[in-house]
């Protein structure tokens, strides 16, 4: 059992309709300084593109 590093949570929320669309684990290693990362993903709610915010968890 690998459970004792603590992987933080990205979530990804639309920013039209503020759902929250995605959760990606951050891996080990990777820092993530930038807490204000904007994607274009597919929101299943609005059922287009949209720009998604990425907020830590
Ligand atoms: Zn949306």
């Amino acid at each position: 059992m690998t459970t004792k590093t603590k992987r933080p949570f990205i979530k990804l929320d639309c920013g039209v309709c503020k759902k929250t669309n995605y959760h990606i684990a951050v891996t080990k290693g990777k820092t993530v300084e930038n807490d204000k990362l904007e994607l274009k993903k597919h929101c299943r709610w609005c059922k287009k593109h949209t720009l998604h915010k990425m907020k830590l968890k």
